[in-house]
């Protein structure tokens, strides 16, 4: 709830206060068990931050994390952050980064099992990842369990990856990008794997990617991000079929969606620019140099949350400020 980060900047400033990187402001969300929620954005809109801000690799500037209803210790260290991160797991972008070269598929699954105490012998260790194996589809498991990652395809690494944070029965599982790295031909697999895992364990799971056409897919819920701030979010058939917000129709537009495209229906792009500075961003509404739409009033402030109905929601004062009324004012840009 409300989750901010900001990374000071260590360069020493003569005059000013110092500097920092506003990666998020302001985020909130929630997770439920059984239930995907996609987290959307271009590189450097935050979306990240806040998933290791979740699995508690970054102390958030401010905000409340709640597991279960009870915030969370964002102090707390060793056994006790231990035992959260049991809980809530974190698959990386990249599988050929995120497991050890030097060590086998068995050492990867045997430390977690061993850690937190799921298996008591070598045999049991042993059918413990003979299982893992199988639930990531790895089969016939017993090839698999002596390779080393250098002898698996990126696929089989990031099933692997997968199999680790599933070792240690999490409730929550962050997926930070989990296909963009993968061949095309195989990212559906990766995606597919984690639908069914999503179902059969109950997992609460939050999928991070810049890919909206593969929210919609994949989650319950969308959420968009846009330079720190979440900016549009409700039910994933909502924000994707009937996006809302300038910044959300700017997604879409560079993922054609063929139903979409048979519907006829035009949206109002491009909008110029990149991503702005975190250092500097922009003051107000953060995407109004690059809005089509922006008003006055954009430059001013962030736009309260509107309701569009259906769980449907935006920040953007062309919904009004917080009550579905337009703001009318003089244009900055058409
Ligand atoms: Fe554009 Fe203003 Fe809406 Fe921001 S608040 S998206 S600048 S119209």
């Amino acid at each position: 709830e409300h989750l901010r980060k900001d990374f000071p900047l260590r360069t020493v400033r003569l005059f000013g206060p110092p500097r920092a990187v506003h990666a998020v402001e302001d985020a909130s969300l929630a997770l439920y068990p059984g239930r995907a929620t996609a987290v959307v954005g271009e590189s450097g809109s935050g979306k990240t931050t806040v998933a290791r801000m979740l699995a508690r690799l970054y102390d958030p500037t401010s905000g409340v994390i709640r597991f279960h209803g009870q915030p969370v210790d964002l102090k707390a260290r060793g056994q006790a952050l231990r035992t959260y991160r049991r809980h809530v797991q974190l698959i990386f972008q990249d599988p050929f980064a995120s497991l050890n070269p030097i060590h086998s598929v068995r050492y990867h699954l045997s430390r977690p099992l061993r850690v937190h105490g799921h298996a008591h012998n070598r045999q049991e260790e042993t059918e413990q990842i003979l299982a893992l194996l199988r639930r990531v589809s790895l089969t016939p498991a017993e090839q698999f369990i002596e390779k080393y990652p250098y002898q698996l395809s990126g696929g089989q690494r990031q099933r692997i990856a997968i199999a680790r944070a599933l070792a240690v029965r999490p409730e929550v599982l962050l997926a930070d990008e989990p296909v963009s790295m993968l061949d095309v031909s195989i990212r559906l697999d990766i995606l597919n794997l984690l639908l069914r895992l999503k179902d059969e364990e109950q997992l609460a799971l939050l999928y991070i990617t810049h890919d909206i056409a593969s929210a919609r897919y994949f989650a319950e819920e969308t959420l968009v991000m846009y330079a720190g701030q979440m900016v549009e979010g409700g039910p994933s058939e909502e924000v994707t079929q009937r996006p809302k917000h300038p910044y959300t129709q700017l997604l879409l537009s560079a993922a054609p969606d063929p139903d979409r495209m048979m519907a006829g229906q035009k949206l109002q792009l491009p909008a110029r620019g990149e991503i702005p500075s975190l250092i500097n961003p922009p003051s107000g509404c953060r995407f109004h140099p690059r809005c089509p739409h922006a008003m006055e009033v954009c430059r001013q402030r962030f736009p309260r949350r509107t309701q569009l109905g259906n769980g449907h929601w935006a920040h953007c004062f062309l919904y009004g400020d917080g009550d579905g009324e337009p703001v009318v004012s003089a244009r900055l840009k058409t």
